[in-house]
This record gives structure tokens, C-alpha cells and sequence, in this order.
């Protein structure tokens, strides 16, 4: 007889969905965290940036509203007081997910566990058996290693910073590194922005990134593309002197390193175990989550699918299915709908022209690129842009591209639509919401 049916590793998002998920069949669970309750999205990651984004939006808000006749010129930002009601409200989120855990059974270690065998694990020094393990571990900020890393910061460093620097540098072109841009802006960072490659969010469709890097250089961010870091010193007055490639040097207060995450599978104890890694560390599983030990599998941020957290859950969702219901499924990544907070928003579903240039005979496209109704007044020169790519052939909206204020709250009906497989011609029926700027993709004719 196992302690439990399941010891779940790590009670980050796709953890804890798939604990209290299995409790509520009647499993015996345990999850062991060793940091904290709501893993990366809660603590270090899509809630806490949240707030700062909305945060850093007001700068704009404010510089908007003088064109609708108010005066707003208190223009003071107090970085303590968003940090620490942040801090209030991500203890408030690790209550919740405390008291989910416990309302469901879930017995809950507060350490860090190490596998010593495909059914036991190490906990507060006492072998804990289970006839499943579940690792939903996730992932750490990667940093590459150069001369003076030791004085960057990562995007787990960023969320309690005693106080804004004045100048700051964000290396990186994805995710992280534009919304940091875009964050410490808001707040009145002196920022720069600089990514090795020739166009930011290179994995995006190849029409959003130049247009990001634009839009930002317009809100004063200076963008460096091509542009890669040699070595960084310190000097007496604390200041972090950069030396790039191109043999420019630069000093600035703070450096933020935004260059990927990696699968968090160091020291987990998986030598003692048959589970096989990729050459980058995450975990292979077959499509139900097992790992090639069978009574060990994984899921989220540790598995290589895509490092977004309603994948984790879906997948916490389809691992206790599979497992505790006796209705295995598979899950289906196409059409994940994504969002990045950058400012202007990107949002994304579907397929890039490049994806579908390469997957279709014949893609129709529409562009649509405009100044929003809100900035009429504004004096704010921001650009919106709207892509939609067709198959010619059977009609089908293949992929959906959007910069633009709220891309990320008009996306998700968007994917539901392409998830539906909805034709451009029920797009062309469907009756826009005027005056809106989302009515735009439903009012674009002509292909370009
Ligand atoms: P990303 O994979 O999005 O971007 C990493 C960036 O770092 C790329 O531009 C990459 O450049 C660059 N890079 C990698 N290695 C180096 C290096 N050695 N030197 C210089 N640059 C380097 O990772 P992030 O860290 O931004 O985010 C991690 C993941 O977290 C994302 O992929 C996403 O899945 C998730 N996330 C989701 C968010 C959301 O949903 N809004 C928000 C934040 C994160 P290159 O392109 O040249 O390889």
C-alpha cells in the first residue's frame, strides 16, 4: 500500500489543477512546493506582470486624457506602493490556492522532494511512496553565461526591487523582454531594449515585430536590434557598464536578462528513475503525460509544449481524465491563442504567413493598419494593426494577428471562431459592434 495514489511535484498551475482535479475522484494526493503556492503565473509571472502593465499604462492614460480635456498633472509614480499591493494581493492569491488544496484533501508539503525511485520520493527527510508521480516542476529564467552575469537580473529578481533604477537595460526580443520594455517605460525608466536578432518576437508572424519595435521607439524606448552583449562590470558608483559586440559601451543601473526559460529538472532525482530528458532538460512524455518510467509523468512548463499557463491546466485536466477517470485524451495544440503585454498589445492565433505559406497552396491576406478612434483626440500617434490569413481552397481562417490596445481580450472570441473553423465568408456575415476597433476584423475586404 503507497502513502498516496498521487504525489504531485511542484503546485504551480498545472500542478494544482491536476491535484485537486484527482482529490475530487476520490485519489489520495499529496503535492510537495518548495517555493511558493501558484508557481510562476501567481508569484513571478503572468499575475504580478499583469499588474505592473497595467500600472506603467497609466503614463499613457494620463498623456491621453489632456486631449478629452482633463488635467492631470500630478505625475508622480511611487513604485513601493504598486509593489507592495501587489505583494498583498499575490499573498492573498497563495491563500486561495492554500485553501483550495486543503478544501479538497489535497495534503500539502511546503518542501522541495526528490525522487529516489519510480514510486518514492524524499520529503522533509521521510520517504514518501505514491503509486503515481506526477512532476509539474516547471520552468527557471535562463541566463547565458558571459562575463559579469553574475550582475543581471532575471525575471524572477524583478517583481520585489527595493527601487526603479533610472536606467535600464532589457536583453532579449520575446515575451518577457518586450513587456518589461514596455513596464519600466510606463514608469518612467530610461530604457533600452536589446536583442541580438533583426526583428522582436521573432517566433510571431513576421508583420508584428518591426511594428512593435516602432511603437516603442515612439513611446521613448530605445530599441538596439542586432545588438548583443559582450561583457558587463561594475564600477564604484554601482553602475553596471556594458560592453556590447559591436563595441559600443553603456552604463545603466539595472540589466534585466529575458533570454527563455528552462525546464527546472535539475536535482529532481531523476537519475534514479528510467524518465529520458532532452538534450535542453525538459521531459519527454508521450501524448498521455507518461514518462518512459511508467509510473512517473509530467506536465507544463517542464515538458517542452508551449510555457503558457492554460496549456498546464488543460494538461492537468487531460492527466487526471487519463488517469483517475479511465478517459485518456490527447491534447490538441493547434490554435493556442496567445497575448503578450507590450504596449500596444500582440495577440495571436493560428498560423503565421510563414507557417501557412508553407502548409497551403494558395493564402489569401488582409491587412488592416489604422489609427484608433481614441487617439483622434489623444495627440497619441499609436498604430493598430489586423491580419487575417486565408486557404484560398476551402476558405478557412488559418490565422489571426492583431497589435493593438486589448489584442489579448479580443483574441480569445477570435480563436474560438478559428477553433469553430469559421470561413472567411462567416466572418464577412458576421455584423460588426461599431464603434469598436475589434469591428474591424470582421469588415476587412480586399486581400492584399
Ligand atoms: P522567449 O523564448 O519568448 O524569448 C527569449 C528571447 O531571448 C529570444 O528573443 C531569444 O533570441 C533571446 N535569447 C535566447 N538566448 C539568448 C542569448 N544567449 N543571448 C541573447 N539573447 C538570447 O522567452 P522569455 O524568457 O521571454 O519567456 C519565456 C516563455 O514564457 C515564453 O516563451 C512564453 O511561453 C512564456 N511567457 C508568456 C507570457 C504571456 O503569455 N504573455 C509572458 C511571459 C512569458 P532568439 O529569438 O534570437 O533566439
Amino acid at each position: 500500500m503507497y502513502d498516496f495514489d498521487l504525489l504531485v511535484i511542484g503546485a504551480g498551475s498545472g500542478g494544482v489543477r491536476a491535484s485537486r482535479m484527482a482529490a475530487a475522484t476520490g485519489a489520495r494526493v499529496a503535492v510537495a512546493e518548495e517555493r511558493y503556492l501558484g508557481g510562476t503565473c501567481v508569484n513571478v509571472g503572468c499575475v504580478p506582470k499583469k499588474l505592473f502593465y497595467y500600472g506603467a499604462h497609466f503614463h499613457e492614460d494620463f498623456s491621453d486624457a489632456k486631449g478629452y480635456g482633463w488635467d492631470v498633472s500630478v505625475n508622480h509614480f511611487d513604485w513601493p506602493t504598486l509593489r507592495d499591493n501587489k505583494n498583498t494581493e499575490i499573498a492573498r492569491l497563495n491563500g486561495i490556492y492554500q485553501s483550495m488544496l486543503e478544501n479538497a484533501n489535497v495534503t500539502i508539503f511546503p518542501s522541495r522532494a526528490e525522487i529516489i525511485g519510480p514510486h518514492q520520493a524524499l520529503i522533509e527527510g521521510k520517504t514518501i511512496t505514491a503509486e503515481k508521480i506526477l512532476i509539474a516542476a516547471g520552468g527557471r529564467p535562463y541566463v547565458p553565461n558571459f562575463a559579469g552575469a553574475e550582475w543581471v537580473l532575471n525575471s524572477d529578481d524583478i517583481f520585489y526591487l527595493d527601487q526603479l533604477p533610472a536606467r535600464a537595460l532589457v536583453v532579449g526580443g520575446g515575451y518577457i523582454a518586450v513587456e518589461f520594455a514596455g513596464i519600466f517605460q510606463g514608469f518612467g525608466v530610461n530604457t533600452e531594449l536589446a536583442y541580438r536578432g533583426a526583428q522582436l518576437l521573432r517566433t510571431f508572424d513576421e508583420d508584428l515585430g518591426g511594428r512593435l519595435a516602432t511603437e516603442q521607439i515612439n513611446k521613448g524606448i530605445t530599441v538596439s536590434l542586432e545588438t548583443d552583449v559582450e561583457s558587463i562590470t561594475k564600477n564604484d558608483r554601482q553602475e553596471l557598464t556594458v560592453t556590447y559586440k559591436n563595441g559600443r559601451i553603456e552604463d545603466y543601473d539595472l540589466v534585466l536578462y529575458a533570454t527563455g526559460r528552462k525546464a527546472y529538472t535539475a536535482n529532481l532525482g531523476l537519475e534514479s528513475t528510467q524518465v529520458e530528458l532532452r538534450s535542453n532538460g525538459s521531459i519527454i512524455v508521450d501524448d498521455y503525460f507518461q514518462t518512459a518510467e511508467p509510473s512517473i509523468f509530467a506536465l507544463g512548463d517542464i515538458i517542452g509544449t508551449p510555457e503558457l499557463t492554460p496549456v498546464a491546466l488543460a494538461q492537468g485536466m487531460a492527466f487526471v481524465d487519463g488517469q483517475f477517470k479511465q478517459q485518456p485524451r490527447a491534447i490538441d495544440y493547434s490554435c493556442i491563442p496567445t497575448a503578450v503585454f507590450c504596449q500596444p498589445n500582440i495577440a495571436t492565433v493560428g498560423l503565421t504567413e510563414a507557417e501557412a505559406i508553407k502548409q497551403f497552396n494558395e493564402i489569401s491576406i488582409y491587412r488592416s493598419e489604422f489609427k484608433t478612434l481614441k487617439h483622434s483626440l489623444s495627440q497619441n500617434n499609436e498604430r493598430t494593426f489586423m491580419k487575417l490569413i486565408v486557404d484560398v481552397a476551402s476558405d478557412k481562417v488559418i490565422g489571426i494577428h492583431m497589435m493593438g490596445s486589448e489584442a489579448g481580450e479580443i483574441i480569445q472570441g477570435l480563436a474560438v471562431a478559428l477553433k469553430a473553423g469559421a470561413t472567411k465568408a462567416v466572418f464577412d456575415a458576421t455584423i460588426g459592434v461599431h464603434p469598436t476597433i475589434a469591428e474591424e476584423f470582421v469588415t476587412m475586404r480586399t486581400a492584399s
